[in-house]
């Protein structure tokens, strides 16, 4: 349904599918943007706790695609992204780590993990209006063409179209139960994962900074954050995955034994002690990882004006939400 010149679209979410999505339909339509957190970047996340600083959502990103290549190149030019992990391992549980090879594809961002979404809200977002601190709570019909959005605090907002980026399982709470693509939207399933941060007083020596384990273990993958670009870091600050399914399995346990486990395991897999660690935090992630996709890159319902995006259309990467949302905004631009 054609929606006319100037339509309203609210996007929710401000991950890097929302600010892609932002970013290519500015020029089209009134774009308004919906974010429960203080900032921007999602699942790219990134957390200070003095004198340390994690990423303690996704650690790197690949680029594959020539469309998000040659979206990014500015950005490998102007050094915000830079090729990690230089020093990859593979746990292993009876020796020491094992050298991998380092992957042609692989970037870690300059600074903090969110600096890349960041920088093209920044550079490319200047039409959009961007709310923080803002849950959406509930979508309402209001006429065949029209929605009523209702937020955390209490107000409302209309739009003509409605971009659901949050993971699949929080978008088909959101979406009214008739929607055209509810089937689609169910396939979908997303795998939790523990994050443990450790910030040391001191620098462990490593002839590693990337540390893959397995899915089904305590400890899925390790990151050494000081030796991430321009991160200014002088002591030691590790993020700690704990492997997707065994979050799974475990999401539920009580948090100190999590911890334990992931203690006890990183101990094993790699000699590195978390007792001695001066800084410890646990982070829970619910929906981290989409271990089934949606095997479409994007939902929509063009009669109701109702539309999702995110990396689980696709596979859980940082660039399968890029281009779920670029495929998603060529669409509605030809529709509007
Ligand atoms: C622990 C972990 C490790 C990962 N490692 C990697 C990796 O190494 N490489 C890689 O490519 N990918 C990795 N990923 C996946 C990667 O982070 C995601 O693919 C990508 O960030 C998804 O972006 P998105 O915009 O689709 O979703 P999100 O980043 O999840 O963005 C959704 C946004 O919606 C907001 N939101 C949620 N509900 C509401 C609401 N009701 N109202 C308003 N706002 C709302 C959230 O706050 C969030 O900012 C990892 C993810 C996790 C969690």
């Amino acid at each position: 349904m054609s929606k006319g010149n100037m339509s309203k679209i609210a996007i929710i979410g401000g991950g890097i599918t929302g600010v892609t999505l932002a970013m290519l339909l500015q020029d089209h339509a009134k774009v308004t943007l919906l974010e429960k957190s203080r900032g921007l970047g999602g699942r790219m996340a990134h957390r200070r706790a003095e004198p340390f600083a994690f990423d303690h959502g996704a650690a790197y990103l690949t680029i594959r695609d020539n469309d998000f290549a040659d979206r990014l190149a500015p950005y490998q030019a102007s050094g915000l992204l830079r090729p990690w992990p230089l020093n990859p391992v593979i746990f292993s549980a009876h020796d020491q780590p094992v050298k991998r090879d380092q992957r042609r594809d692989s970037y870690a961002l300059a600074g903090s993990a969110n600096a890349l979404v960041k920088a093209l809200a920044a550079e490319h977002c200047k039409k959009v209006d961007f709310h923080f601190e803002t849950t959406v709570k509930a979508l309402l019909s209001e006429t065949d063409s029209s929605w009523n959005i209702t937020t955390d605090h209490g107000h409302s907002m209309h739009a003509d179209w409605i971009i659901s980026t949050v993971p699949a399982p929080q978008t088909a709470v959101l979406m009214p139960d008739e929607v055209s693509f509810a089937e689609d939207l169910g396939r979908a399933k997303m795998q939790a994962c523990f994050t443990m941060m450790l910030g040391f007083d001191h620098i462990i020596p490593m002839d590693w900074d990337a540390g893959w384990g397995t899915s089904d273990d305590p400890i899925g993958f390790v990151a050494d954050n000081r030796q991430k670009p321009d991160r200014g870091l002088n002591q030691t600050a590790l993020t700690v995955h704990a492997g997707n399914a065994w979050s799974d399995q475990h999401f539920d346990q009580d948090l100190d034994k999590v911890q334990q486990q992931m203690k006890r395991r990183l101990l094993e897999l790699t000699g590195i002690d978390a007792a001695k660690a001066s800084h410890l935090a646990l982070h829970r992630w619910r929906y981290a990882n989409a271990i089934l996709p949606a095997g479409q890159a994007f939902l929509l319902d063009q009669e109701k004006g109702l539309a999702a995006a995110g990396d689980w259309c696709l596979g859980g990467r940082i660039e399968n939400g890029y281009l779920s949302a670029s495929a998603l905004a060529r669409k509605i631009t030809d529709l509007i």
